[in-house]
């Protein structure tokens, strides 16, 4: 496997094109906006700069990496010669199903299609393709660069040898990656939305305020970020989106949102993107300033 065509150049899609093209794979990036492209080529140099200055990069290494990614507006164009394509699109059901439908007609009959997709169903997205069996997860955590997990999420239909093809992959381009079959927030958000929910509740009970319930969790469990930074940092519309796929999912109503959290999205208080969640930011920063008073729970 040498080409490598990632769709979207957002947030994710740089960090996977960064990655793949550091480990010599042929990366073609595209997106629908031409902006977001300069701005992933961008980033891409400052990430790879800030690995130069702590030793782990040559220049001359930066420079075969850069050189190893192209761009593309032109999906068809983007993916006409890829042994795997990996979509990091914005998270829509109807985009997705879209883009994999496209990628199907477009791509190498023999192309893997992966999905970073944090939320929505694999077996679903290989539904919508001829190919069910070449569909996989790939479930990389942010900011990629730096985070060794991949969680490679098996589609009901997902084939061993093409499991096995993207857990090899994932070990060569020094990552860890951990099996896991598709059902509702796969594994890490299963675990992890429920955390961050429950301290939402914590909060919304009275049973303690933002600083104490990060601290404990902080301090208490040597966690780097407490739940409510973290809930912040991940964006509270993504948090309340992935527990409504989850509490959908399974019935369950373990999973159901907080009202506070669905209050603070229908607020426009989205975390670290809007400037105020449990926290306020500095604009265009994600340094917090000063915890939220609540007095509105
Ligand atoms: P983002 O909003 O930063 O970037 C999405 C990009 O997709 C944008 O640049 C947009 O222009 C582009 N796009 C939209 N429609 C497109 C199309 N039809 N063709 C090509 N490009 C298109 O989003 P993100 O945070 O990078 O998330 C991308 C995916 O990764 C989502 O599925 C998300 O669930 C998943 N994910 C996100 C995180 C995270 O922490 N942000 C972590 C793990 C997984």
């Amino acid at each position: 496997m040498k080409k490598v065509t990632i769709i979207g150049a957002g947030t994710m899609g740089n960090g996977i094109a960064h990655v793949f093209a550091q480990h010599h794979f042929k990366v073609t990036l595209v997106d629908v906006s031409a902006t977001a492209l300069e701005k992933a080529l961008s980033t891409i140099t400052k990430n790879l700069d800030r690995i130069i200055s702590k030793g782990d990069l040559t220049e001359e290494e930066k420079k075969i990496t850069l050189a190893n990614i192209q761009t593309q507006t032109d999906l068809k164009a983007g993916v006409a010669e890829a042994d795997l394509v990996v979509e990091a699109a914005t998270e829509n059901i109807d985009l997705k199903l879209k883009i994999f439908k496209d990628l199907d007609v477009f791509a190498k009959p023999e192309a893997i299609l992966a999905s970073n997709t944090s939320s929505i169903s694999i077996t679903r997205i290989a539904a919508a393709t001829a190919r069910p069996a070449q569909v996989i997860g790939m479930h990389f955590m942010n900011p990629v660069p730096v985070m060794k997990l991949v969680e490679v999420i098996r589609g009901y239909a997902t084939s061993a040898e093409v499991t096995a093809t993207i857990m090899d992959l994932a070990k060569s381009l020094g990552k860890t990656p951990t099996e896991v079959n598709d059902y509702p927030g796969f594994i890490a958000n299963r675990i992890l939305m429920p955390m961050l929910n429950e301290a939402i509740y914590a909060l919304y009970e009275g049973v303690a305020g933002v600083n104490e319930i990060d601290t404990v969790m902080k301090l208490g469990m040597a966690h780097p970020m407490g739940p409510l930074q973290l809930a912040d940092f991940i964006g509270l519309d993504v948090c309340l989106f992935i527990l409504k796929v989850m509490h959908d999912g399974f019935g369950n109503p373990k999973y159901s949102p907080c009202p506070l959290l669905v209050n603070m999205v229908q607020a426009g208080h989205l975390g670290v993107k809007s400037g105020n969640g449990f926290y306020t930011y500095t604009p265009g920063s994600k340094d917090l300033v000063v915890a939220a008073q609540f007095n509105k729970w």
